[in-house]
């Protein structure tokens, strides 16, 4: 289902919150909002679910103007950051509670009511956990668990506003994999909101990038990286690392490093693109095992950590890395130094 947004304004009182917002998005996309706090993401993302009224402007779904429909008559699917579950319900009845409370005459039988939830606990990989109350299950479970809520009633599009900002950063990354793969298993329209570029990049198809209740650019991630049209967009995306390269024989070959290709769908020969943010670069002693070397141009301390820019011996492409002040410390790192770099994790 596809959802448009036509020059929609949301005030609070005087102040603008969305400005005259324009966007398309297409049946089956997986979208981020992504931009600083206070952009309007999250507004935009309830203006579209109805948890939020648009002051002027219309929103469509599916072609039919919701601008004046209520949550429930606009059949969205939402999960927030802290969407708290009913905490005296299962994790079956939890995820089956949407269905039980519609009213009579389109209310499922108990039967398919227990068939479908069995079929989503299996969708989010938490089959066995089905008599589990939420307090008895881990963050990124309960993320699961509210997820599978959300689905249960066959929504039209999914909104998810930062539905992983609350756990760790490896639980984070794990599920974000996940929810690529989910989504496309499910072709369902996805609007999602973050702050974090890097999850952007790695999981939308496309980008939205909005500043002070305004989209700034939208694109794929590769567009809004490689050409920003503005210096706010310019700015907001810098801090990740880039690295060119090429699919051959299933493998992205980006420089001197290689990484597994079979997640994406990009055929051999076809130019790929993988981000890397600093925190993921690594600095090792050991040079055999490092995916690159780089010279150390310049040295920044920010509180705990150490920003470091460094230019690639090979191709001198510009790459920062941080590190914590530790590390640094004990590495002994000075400006021109080269140094063997391991990048932890590279999205492609
Ligand atoms: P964050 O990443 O911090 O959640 P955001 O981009 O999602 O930020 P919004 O929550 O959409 O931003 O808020 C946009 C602006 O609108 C902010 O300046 C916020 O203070 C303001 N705002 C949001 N909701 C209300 C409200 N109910 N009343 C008044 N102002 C509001």
């Amino acid at each position: 289902m596809n959802i448009h947004i036509d020059q929609v304004i949301k005030r609070f009182g005087t102040f603008h919150a969305l400005n005259e917002i324009s966007l398309q998005i297409n049946p089956g996309e997986l979208v981020a909002l992504l931009g600083p706090s206070g952009s309007g993401k999250t507004t935009l993302l309830r203006v579209i679910a109805g948890l939020e009224s648009a002051d002027e402007g219309e929103v469509y779904i599916n072609g039919d103007n919701v601008t004046l429909d209520d949550v429930q008559k606009r059949q969205v699917g939402f999960v927030f950051q802290h969407y708290a579950l009913f905490r005296h319900m299962t994790v079956f009845e939890n995820v089956a509670f949407g269905l039980r409370v519609r009213p009579r005459r389109i209310r499922p039988a108990k039967a398919e009511i227990q068939a479908k939830v069995s079929e989503l606990l299996d969708l989010v990989q938490l089959r066995g956990l089905s008599n589990r109350y939420p307090d008895q299950l881990s963050g990124g479970q309960r993320q699961r668990v509210a997820l599978a809520r959300a689905l249960a009633v066959e929504p039209k599009v999914l909104l998810l506003d930062e539905p992983f900002g609350a756990l760790d950063t490896k639980v984070r990354r794990d599920l974000r994999q996940w929810l690529r793969k989910l989504h496309d298993e499910l072709a369902i329209t996805t609007v999602f909101v973050t702050h974090d570029q890097e999850e952007a990049l790695e999981l939308a198809d496309r980008v939205v990038v909005m500043n002070h209740g305004k989209i700034e650019q939208v694109g794929t991630p590769e567009e809004v990286y490689q050409s920003p049209l503005n210096p706010f967009v310019f700015d907001f995306m810098g801090s990740v690392n880039i690295f060119h390269g090429r699919i051959e024989d299933g493998i992205a070959k980006l420089g001197s490093i290689e990484v597994d290709a079979s997640t994406t769908k990009k055929l051999d020969g076809e130019a790929v693109v993988g981000y890397v943010r600093p925190h993921d670069v690594e600095i090792i002693t050991q040079k055999d095992e490092a995916d690159l070397e780089a010279k150390v141009l310049h040295i920044h301390p920010i509180g705990p950590t150490v920003r470091l820019e460094l230019t690639h011996v090979d191709d001198k492409e510009h790459i920062q890395a941080e590190v914590n002040r530790e590390d640094y410390e004990l590495l002994q790192i000075k400006s021109g130094d080269q140094v063997a770099l391991k990048l932890r994790k590279l999205a492609i």
